[in-house]
């Protein structure tokens, strides 16, 4: 089988390649590359796409949550809840702020932060929460908005594996993920649902006010050019990026689709492995498939785990396969205070030694897939 990956950004571009490089030459002969109107015409592209949502470009998805939490004014010591196991960015700049992140196990079925949890971790300090869609579907979002309505808390939504998902309200609404909360953020890096060829990132809110702050920070607190009200950051989208984005969001429904189409081929083919748990699908959310993340049932006691051994025996038939994430956030030396008792989080760390992300991008074959689900068989043999 010729080469499988996690990700296919080659085909893909050869695909379109055509208006990829006139996208990019256009950028070169306007030599328009920081700000030019290429980022104003995607940031108002994207904003249509999410139902007039405002958005706000920045240089990456970490910068993008790091200047959602400086727009909503959060003091040091403030404690910010967000799920343990996500990748290390949603919780990294909580700290880099002074701000304190308060780890919430997830839920075992949606990987998501579970909203039992929540309440318990509240305390006087508590003054938003980040929930991460992770892999591609919303976290339980009614609930979180009713806690957080109750207790006035900000929301963020960390939307970077997500991009297009629609969460639908108990009566029947539904929203694009990113718009729910106070400030949704997304991450254009290559691998996620709308990648381009660097680093890139956007903020993504309702409140105009928040835009417009927001906007500000990400150009070092400054509105008007050299008089800068508030200390910010230098966060930009460049011209060339959006070009590229310009293009693809133009597929990104298209991409969704096949991402949907490759689940469904794995859901039908792996239905019937024990001990191997397909990702469960929920009411209030469809799934954009940013990772088809599926569970290995292992004996955690013993030193012998199954989901790792699989993994090998992929990889010797040249079918990558990857465990996102491997240590839940609470384990990371970076976040573990010295001295202290270490707090217990059963899901995640089940989950960890449990999930295995498979191949799924929008330009995946059926015979590559074929030939991934009959080598996961023999696997798990
Ligand atoms: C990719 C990702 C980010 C960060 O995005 P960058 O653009 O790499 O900074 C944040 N959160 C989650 C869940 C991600 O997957």
């Amino acid at each position: 089988m010729d080469n499988i990956h996690m990700v296919d950004l080659y085909v893909q571009y050869v695909k379109i390649k055509e208006e990829i490089d006139k996208a990019i030459f256009s950028v070169l002969e306007s030599s328009a590359f920081i700000n030019g109107p290429e980022v104003t015409l995607f940031t108002e592209e994207l904003s249509q796409y999410l139902g007039g949502s405002f958005v706000v470009p920045c240089a990456n998805g970490t910068d993008a949550i790091q200047i959602a939490l400086m727009s909503l004014d959060l003091k040091r010591g403030d404690e910010v809840l967000v799920p343990n196991f996500t990748y290390v960015a949603t919780a990294e700049v909580i700290a880099l702020l002074g701000l304190t992140p308060v780890f919430i196990d997830v839920d075992a079925d949606t990987f998501n932060i579970s909203v039992k949890n929540i309440r318990r971790k509240i305390s006087k300090k508590t003054k938003a929460i980040i929930s991460v869609h992770l892999y591609g579907q919303c976290a339980e979002m009614e609930t979180i908005l009713q806690i957080a309505n109750e207790l006035n808390l900000f929301i963020v939504e960390d939307t970077a594996q997500s991009l297009g998902a629609k969460y639908k309200f108990s009566n029947g609404r539904t929203c694009n993920a990113g718009t729910i909360g106070d400030f949704g953020i997304t991450s254009f890096f290559p691998s996620k649902n709308l990648g381009c060829y660097g680093d890139g990132g956007a903020l993504i809110t309702n409140k105009e006010e928040l835009a417009i702050k927001a906007r500000m920070i990400a150009n070092h607190g400054q509105k008007v050019k050299y008089y800068h009200d508030v200390i910010g950051c230098n966060s930009r989208l460049d011209s060339i990026q959006a070009a590229i984005l310009r293009v693809k969001l133009r597929y990104l429904d298209q991409y969704t689709e096949a991402r949907r189409r490759a689940a469904e081929v794995y859901d039908h083919a792996l239905n019937d492995i024990p001990n191997l748990n397909l990702p469960s699908r929920v009411a209030y959310s469809d799934h954009v498939f940013n990772q088809y993340t599926i569970k290995i049932q292992t004996e955690p006691t013993s030193n012998f785990n199954l989901r790792d051994q699989v993994k090998s025996k992929l990889a010797t038939y040249g079918i990558p396969s990857m465990i996102y994430y491997p240590l839940p956030l609470h384990l990371q030396k970076a976040f573990m205070k010295s001295g202290s008792e270490i707090e217990k989080f059963p899901v995640s760390d089940v989950l960890s030694h449990s999930v295995l992300s498979l191949p799924i991008h929008p330009e995946i074959t059926l015979s590559q897939q074929e030939f991934i689900i009959e080598k996961l068989h023999l696997a798990m043999k």
